[in-house]
């Protein structure tokens, strides 16, 4: 049996990778066997999480040698802050959660977790560590109540159904004919992006780890699911460290410090406010997706 907690946490976020090329279980595998040449020296101990800290010390990256992808990146989470990442496609943001899960070790500088350098540690404690919510969540054809198990498989039900409440999927479970046991999937209940990825942050709450880490879906939700994606991002946001990688700036507004990154460096930092003051990319970004929601509120 494979170690499901590794894979499966990491399913969607890997598979949206490589979608565009193969699109195939087979594919999807191959790349996360490939994954695994990445060693663990010998005897690593365990990341053990404290108070759930992120240092990144200038780190640069690349996959081939002639193409930087990320340069001199040096950041800073603090014990339940929360960082944002916002950029366009290409920027690298991918690329970070990529190396902060070890799935490929920095080219220059080192990655800090509660002090620990990721590259001391065996890498099945640090993925086990991390709660992630990938960008396209997979679901399988299974319960709603084992879909979520997932996050981690020894989890009682208690825990389970506590996850539900923290991810604000508790209204949405009460409306389904079995509840917790309907099936999801392709022989069973559809559900829309926005319940999807409420499924994927309980997932990911059930591991209980300090830090959680969003890739913030791409794809436009209705304002309903906006709202209890943001309210349940807001509570966790109150017991966890959280860096986020968004898309749609309204969950960055009230980040403790946002960094933006263009081509692999971070041009750009500070709080919501600031980077309106300085009027440079965030800004624009900002002004463009205000007169998107007024075109979107009056059609
Ligand atoms: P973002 O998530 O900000 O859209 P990514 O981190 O996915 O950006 O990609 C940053 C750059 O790295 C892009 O130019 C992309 O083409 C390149 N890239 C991503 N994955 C790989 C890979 N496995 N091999 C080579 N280049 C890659
Ligand atoms: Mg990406």
């Amino acid at each position: 049996m494979m170690q499901i907690f590794v894979p499966l946490n990491f399913l969607g976020f890997v598979y949206r990778e490589m979608k565009g090329s193969m699109a195939n279980i087979e594919a999807m595998f191959a790349l996360l066997r490939q994954k695994a040449t990445i060693t663990d020296l010998e005897n690593a101990p365990d990341l053990k999480l404290s108070e759930g800290r992120i240092e990144l010390e200038n780190v640069s990256f690349h996959y081939q040698s002639e193409r930087p992808i990320l340069s001199n990146i040096n950041f800073k989470v603090g014990a339940n802050q929360k960082i944002a990442i916002v950029g366009s496609s290409g920027a690298g943001k991918s690329t970070l959660l990529k190396l902060l899960f070890r799935f490929y070790d920095t080219s220059k500088g080192r990655i800090l977790i509660d002090g620990q350098d990721i590259k001391t540690v065996n890498q099945s404690s640090l993925r086990r560590a991390l709660g992630i919510v990938p960008q396209d969540t997979v679901l399988f054809n299974q319960s709603i109540l084992e879909n979520i198990r997932y996050g981690r498989i020894d989890a009682s039900d208690e825990d389970v159904l506590d996850a539900i409440r923290m991810a604000h999927l508790e209204e949405f479970i009460a409306r389904l004919p079995k509840g917790v046991d309907t099936l999801v999937g392709e022989r069973g209940l559809k559900l829309s992006g926005g319940e999807k990825q409420r499924v994927a942050i309980a997932r990911a709450l059930l591991k209980q780890s300090p830090i959680m880490i969003f890739d913030e879906a791409t794809s436009s939700l209705d304002s309903a699911s906006e709202r209890l994606i943001l309210e349940a991002i807001r509570d966790i946001a109150r017991e966890h460290t959280m860096l986020v990688i968004a898309h749609r700036l309204s969950t960055v507004v009230d980040a403790d410090h946002i960094l933006v990154l263009d081509q692999g460096e971070i041009v750009e930092q500070g709080t919501h406010i600031e980077l309106l003051e300085q009027g440079g990319q965030y800004a624009h970004l900002w002004s463009l997706q205000q007169r998107e929601r007024a075109l979107s509120a009056t059609s």
